[in-house]
């Protein structure tokens, strides 16, 4: 079934799904909530089924009521937490919808987004997932256990990294940093991926060394001589700056994004235009490093070797589900049935000895350089 999303309410509040359940009349027998996704993100679809007409006249029918959203994806950040408060709300309002109308109230995937559940009258095509017992259709691919729902397949597949500790040393960070504060300014899976990688190479592999966590560090003469080159490259760049026009068939794809550039502006194309897109990289780029110079920042830019999905699995669920300090039953309990309490035990201490971790007690708290590297 294809839903025009457009054309549905968005539901806020209980009161506004009391209002659409009124407004579709008969009698309510079933309250279903579905997700569905779009470009936009995850959102939930909820539906009733109702009863109309009296004795032999009787008849059911569907009506939308309306989607759950709250859009962007900010949460996907956080791994380990299911933070859907679509489907928190959700939950709240089927409870209230159940005491005021004796309703059915079925939300098959009450935990994370999944399109893959039957709907109401389709529950006879399902399985339960055999891993979290979710009611699901079983997927078509060839790629895919059948038997499980894709977001059981996405945990067996870390669990299985976390258990044989694969290498994760991808991913490096880049902040500024002036009096113990740290703002974020770039990541990317590899370091020859940042635009100022060919600028300040030589500074790296000078500091550089063969530890778990590297911080390579460039100071206020080093961004100076950062900026003179990012100024440089830009003159040249900008020398054959053409502004171009964009393709009938494109426009829905890309847009003009303007940039200023020492007080002129340049009008850039945000995709599939090599050129444009390397001067926008570089005026963002030399804009850091102004500021860091105005403000007196230092850049760190921070490097993993040796570290496994193991140390970081253990590392997150410190800073992002306990909020910074985990007491060491919690960590054994979350990874019960992957990682033995040995083995958990060697990891915090492992952490504790690269300076990512600090244990008191039976208790663990996540240092800055932990924070440094999730
Ligand atoms: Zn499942």
């Amino acid at each position: 079934m294809i839903i025009i999303r457009k054309f549905m309410p968005t539901i806020t509040s209980f009161e506004e799904l009391d209002k659409e359940i009124q407004k579709a009349g008969g009698k309510p027998l079933v309250l279903e909530a579905l997700w569905d996704g779009d470009t936009q993100g995850w959102y939930l679809i909820l539906s009733l089924y109702i009863e109309t007409g009296v004795l032999f006249w009787k008849k059911q029918e569907v009506v939308q009521l309306g989607t759950v959203s709250f859009g962007g994806d900010i949460r996907l950040f956080n791994g380990a937490v299911p933070a859907w408060p679509e489907a928190e709300l959700t939950k709240e309002w089927g409870q209230k919808a159940i005491k005021k109308y004796g309703l059915t109230f079925y939300f098959p995937s009450d935990k994370e987004p999944d399109d893959n559940c039957p709907g109401w009258t389709d529950r006879h095509l399902a399985i339960n997932c055999a891993d979290c017992n979710k009611l699901i259709i079983p997927t078509d691919s060839p790629y895919l256990p059948k038997e499980i729902c894709y977001h059981c397949h996405l945990t067996r597949e870390s669990n299985e990294k976390i258990k044989n500790a694969v290498p994760y040393d991808n991913g490096v960070t880049m902040y500024l940093f002036r009096n113990e504060e740290y703002k974020q300014i770039g990541y990317c899976s590899y370091f020859e991926s940042f635009t100022i990688a060919p600028f300040i190479q030589h500074h790296v592999k000078h500091q550089l060394i063969e530890q778990a966590i590297n911080v390579v560090t460039l100071d206020q003469p080093d961004i100076i001589a950062l900026k003179e080159q990012l100024e440089h490259t830009l003159e040249n760049k900008l020398a054959t700056y053409q502004r171009g026009e964009i393709e009938e068939r494109m426009k829905l794809f890309v847009s003009f994004y303007t940039c200023t550039y020492k007080g002129k502006q340049y009008e850039l194309m945000n995709k599939y235009n090599e050129a444009h897109r390397l001067i926008i990289e570089l005026i963002s780029s030399w804009e850091t490093a102004e500021e860091a110079i105005s403000e007196n920042y230092s850049y760190k830019i921070i490097f993993k070797k040796g570290i496994t999905y193991r140390d970081d699995a253990i590392l997150r669920f410190v800073n992002y589900v306990s909020k910074g300090t985990a007491a060491i039953s919690a960590i054994n309990k979350q990874y019960t049935g992957v990682l033995t309490e040995a083995i958990v035990m060697d990891t915090i201490k492992k952490l504790e000895q690269i300076g990512c971790l600090e244990i008191s007690g039976d208790e663990v708290s996540i240092t800055r350089t932990g924070k440094n590297i999730v």
